[in-house]
């Protein structure tokens, strides 16, 4: 059944009787082609893409809870490619590129909106580093702009330009930037792989690979055992524990990631907006509620929710970036679960393990990535080879010492 504008009026008419679910429920069959393990984002947007564009049949993906239940629908929403360094840039751009046909592509509306987002400087160094970002994506064939104070009060007025700490001198603009509506990204994908004939089978935890020989030849499950010639990890937050049961350790940590929304408002912010001299971001929902969050927990959990010093420190950059913000009541807030990797880049690759691949290490950055993600993993899962953006995403990286280290920081679990 395909979504139209004629079908929402029809169904209007008839009562909305006519609705099927989504996709199907399937039950895990004995052996398939190609398993992917988790229903993220990455992982049904790779089954999509295997189905779609790489011509694969008998494709399952394992999902131990419900599609949409992990970081998949927990993040906030932001889309962008304003990198800087090569091996990252031309990636997300694919994404960006991705996004902007993907409800077409998939007959899903996943609300995509374009409404820019703006990463504002308070130095001089800070001005010159985001000119050379600008550049840098401007080579990439990405969109950018470096505004000066006035070009940033043209757009947000209400912000604390001169009576800050760190007063707001300009900012970098990627007007094709902006936020997708992030469950309506899995369903969307779901409904879309489904269609294609994807088994999605939710419910169903992985609890072992079956290893012989050095090859991968299916994995056990909550639900019984399901052979594969191909195995696909993209399960986020639990990278770690998921590849250790393949003898793997990854050079990923787990945190905490928090996200808050506030009441819904009158619309103000038409965009998105980062603050340059602390860990905080701001847009608004089309419901009218600030989605807001900053920095990780300081330290590892694999549970889905936060602790009180973050929420302190994200509503001190709230307070700091636009006072206003403080007579905003908070209706809610949630956490998920972060894979850091050790450069804050991630991993597309095959393992040393015949048959095992993995698709992890996203940090708090991921949702942008899921198309380009999905699509990349879905090239090397069909073809054996890396998709040409995702070539640099290799994990033999960090003992080779080709580290993609995009915020120059180091490690980025050890922030703290
Ligand atoms: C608060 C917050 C804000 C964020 N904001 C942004 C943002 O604005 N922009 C951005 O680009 N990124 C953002 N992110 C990051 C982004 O959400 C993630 O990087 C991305 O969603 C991870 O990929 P995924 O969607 O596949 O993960 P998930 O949706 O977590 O999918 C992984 C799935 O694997 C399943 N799984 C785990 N173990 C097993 C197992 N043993 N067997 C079967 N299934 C298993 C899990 O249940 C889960 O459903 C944010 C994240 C959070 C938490």
């Amino acid at each position: 059944m395909g979504y139209s504008g004629f079908r929402i009026l029809k169904e209007a008419l008839t009562g909305h009787k006519g609705w099927k679910p989504a996709w199907r429920k399937a039950e895990p069959q004995a052996e398939y082609d190609i398993i992917i393990i988790g229903g993220g984002g990455h992982g049904l947007a790779a089954a999509y893409y295997l189905a779609s564009k790489f011509d694969q049949k008998r494709i399952a993906v394992l999902e131990k809870g419900w599609i949409g239940g992990g970081n998949i629908g927990r993040n906030t929403t932001i889309i962008r490619s304003n990198y800087m360094l090569h091996e990252n840039e031309g990636f997300y751009e694919f994404s960006l590129k991705l996004w902007e046909g993907l409800e077409q592509d998939v007959n899903y509306n996943a609300m995509v909106s374009q409404r820019g987002i703006l990463n504002l400087y308070h130095s001089d160094p800070q001005r010159d580093a985001y000119a050379r970002r600008g550049n840098a994506m401007i080579l990439n064939g990405a969109d950018a702009k470096l505004l000066d104070q006035d070009g940033v009060r043209k757009l947000y007025p209400f912000l604390n330009f001169d009576n800050a700490r760190f007063p707001i001198q300009g900012g970098l603009l990627q007007p094709r930037g902006g936020t997708v509506r992030h469950d309506a990204v899995a369903w969307g994908y779901a409904r879309a792989a489904d269609k294609r004939g994807v088994d999605i089978i939710e419910n169903c935890e992985v609890t072992g690979f079956d290893i012989k020989d050095g090859t991968c030849t299916g994995v056990q499950t909550t639900r019984g055992r399901i052979g594969a010639k191909k195995v696909g990890v993209a399960v986020a937050g639990n990278s770690s524990r998921v590849m250790a049961m393949a003898g793997m350790h990854l050079p990923i940590e787990s945190h905490v990631l928090q996200a808050f929304v506030s009441e819904g408002l009158k619309p103000i912010i038409p965009g998105v907006i980062t603050y340059g001299a602390g860990h905080f971001y701001v847009s608004q929902s089309d419901k009218g509620g600030l989605v807001f969050g900053g920095d990780i927990d300081g330290y590892n959990s694999y549970a889905q929710r936060g602790n009180l010093p973050v929420v302190e420190d994200v509503c001190e950059g709230g307070m700091s970036l636009m006072p206003m913000i403080g007579k905003a009541r908070l209706l809610r807030m949630w956490g998920g679960i972060m894979d850091m990797s050790m450069d804050g880049s991630p991993i597309i690759d095959k393992t040393h393990i015949e048959g095992l691949y993995f698709n992890g290490g996203w940090c708090y950055g991921g949702f942008k990535a899921t198309p380009a993600s999905g699509y990349s993993f879905a090239h090397l899962l069909a073809t054996d080879t890396p998709h040409e953006t995702a070539k640099a995403y290799r994990l033999d990286r960090f003992s080779r010492g080709l580290m993609i280290d995009e915020k120059g920081q180091g490690a980025q679990p050890n922030l703290h």
